[in-house]
């Protein structure tokens, strides 16, 4: 029988410095390449199919102008395997890890059937800068402060990267791939929801590429001002093509690493990407993270039931212009600005004191770039029960975050338009538009907008009572 050698892409959608695609091209033997599409996983994640449905078309054109086989099973990778040892004998299996607790114990039962089979593999590390493992403290126990922990893994890092950009000159005489019935029977998304992301994204490799180009020459040296300004398009947008693994966090670093006058904003930059692996230390080290609260004293905290309020929430309709405008963006682009997320999340978990679980749900199913470590290290630090947490005492107040990061409005008015005729004196606060301008301006607030669905000082009082009770 044939023997074949297969890679498994899972989220590592590129064929630059992928570390699995880099060994097996270049092992001057036959290979083909497989997807297996976890339904269960992606029906929490509505958007990201979407994306998913995207990038594998994107990537099947890419292999087959390689004239690489690509094979897309709609079954989980066992299955896969056992359907393709039917007619082949398979000699090795490259993957490349995604370190998520989750991923790994799937990784763990694939290694004992392939182990049992007699089927060999190689795994490889193309996820994070760094094994979420080997970064620790002096005790050897795991870091839970953000500062200490990124000093020593980006020293770490720098000290052991022999870093080359490793691109593959394999190719072949270009075939022609096709998983459209696959694609579109099982992966393609069934509702119009997400049609209109299609305005706002191009996936792929090449896209990130440009994208990052452009962030490096435009947009880091002004990053540290504009990171928090929602409606300047001041960060790079490049966490849905990170997620998918369409380009590597390694060559992201990197390429800022070359960046010759390294003031302010680089630094804050490579801070965010040091902030994505400490959340991947996190959740590795306390994998009870991705479905509780790291710090155990809120397990008792009383959350507040209450479907009316998180519904409006999740539209968009709680009558604080900012986080509408924010959660208005989300539905629109499958993408929200990091501000806007933290104030968001502060409004659901502080202001409405609805667990943060339902909070991290609705971003998994609506967010392009979702992944488990970022989100729930982003919830639970926002909540205040994770580590390195904003205090129980910090609640965002909705409107002074909107005059303070929205001066102008104009980021509300990018997303409500009901709102867009209104002084920026009130844009964040329409409630308090003297009578005689809702005349001049035609604006009726229950009419034209919302009310606020609770008071921000009453709310604030509630939530201060609610969380100081968690110190005793
Ligand atoms: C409640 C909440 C939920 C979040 N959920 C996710 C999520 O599911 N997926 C996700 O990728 N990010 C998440 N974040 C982090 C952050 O909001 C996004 O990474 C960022 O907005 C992505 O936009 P960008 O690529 O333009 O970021 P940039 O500012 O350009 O940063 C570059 C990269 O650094 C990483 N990064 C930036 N900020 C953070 C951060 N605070 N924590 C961890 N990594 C960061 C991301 O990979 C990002 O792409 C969440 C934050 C909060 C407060």
């Amino acid at each position: 029988m044939q023997k074949i050698k297969i890679i498994w892409f899972r989220q590592d959608f590129r064929l630059e410095n992928n570390p699995a695609y880099y060994e097996i091209s270049n092992s001057e033997e036959k290979f083909i390449a497989i997807y297996a599409f976890d339904q269960k996983k992606f029906n929490e994640r509505s958007a990201q199919r979407w994306w998913l449905y995207k990038t594998l078309q994107y990537i099947e054109k890419k292999l087959s102008n390689k004239g690489i086989i690509f094979k897309i099973f709609a079954c989980d990778i066992i299955e896969a395997i056992q359907r393709i040892i039917k007619d082949k004998s398979i000699e090795t299996i490259y993957w490349n890890e995604l370190n998520e607790p989750s991923e790994i114990k799937k990784d763990l039962i694939l290694e004992n059937y392939l182990n049992e089979n007699g089927i060999k593999y190689k795994k490889f590390k193309g996820n994070l800068l760094q094994d979420p493992f080997i970064v620790k403290k002096k005790d050897g126990t795991p870091f839970q402060v953000f500062t200490p922990y990124w000093k020593n893994a980006e020293e770490q890092y720098l000290r052991n990267n022999n870093y080359i950009n490793k691109v593959s000159n394999f190719k072949n005489t270009p075939i022609k791939n096709t998983n459209k019935e696959t694609l579109d029977n099982f992966i393609k998304p069934r509702k119009n929801w997400y049609v209109k992301f299609e305005k706002y994204w191009n996936v792929g490799e090449e896209n990130a590429k440009i994208l990052l180009k452009d962030f490096i020459n435009k947009k880091i040296s002004n990053y540290a001002t504009n990171r928090d300004i929602p409606s300047s398009e001041g960060t790079s947008k490049l966490s849905p093509y990170l997620t998918f693994g369409e380009i590597s966090v390694q060559t992201l670093f990197d390429e800022c690493y070359k960046i010759s006058k390294k003031n302010i904003g680089f630094r804050k930059f490579i801070n965010e990407i040091g902030w994505r692996e400490f959340s991947h230390h996190l959740i590795n080290h306390f994998p009870k993270m991705e479905s509780g609260n790291l710090r155990k004293q809120f397990d008792k905290f009383k959350w507040v039931k209450d479907s009316d309020k998180l519904t409006k929430w999740k539209k968009g309709q709680t009558g604080y212009p900012i986080v509408d405008a924010g959660m208005r963006e989300l539905r629109e682009t499958g993408w929200m600005h990091n501000r806007v997320r933290m104030i968001t999340a502060s409004f659901l978990v502080k202001h409405l004191r609805i667990n943060w679980i339902e909070g991290e749900k609705y971003f998994r199913d609506s967010l392009l770039d979702f992944n488990t470590a970022n989100n729930v290290a982003g919830w639970q630090w926002v909540a205040g029960c994770g580590a390195d947490a904003a205090p129980y005492f910090r609640i965002f107040n909705p409107i002074l975050q909107g005059e303070k990061f929205d001066p102008e409005g104009m980021y509300v008015k990018q997303w409500i338009k009901e709102l867009s005729m209104l002084p920026k004196k009130f844009i964040h606060k329409p409630w308090e538009l003297p009578v005689e301008l809702c005349n001049q301006y035609g604006f009726d607030l229950a009419r034209d907008y919302i009310k606020p669905i609770v008071k921000h000082e009453e709310a604030r009082k509630l939530a201060l009572n609610a969380f100081s009770e968690l110190k005793t």
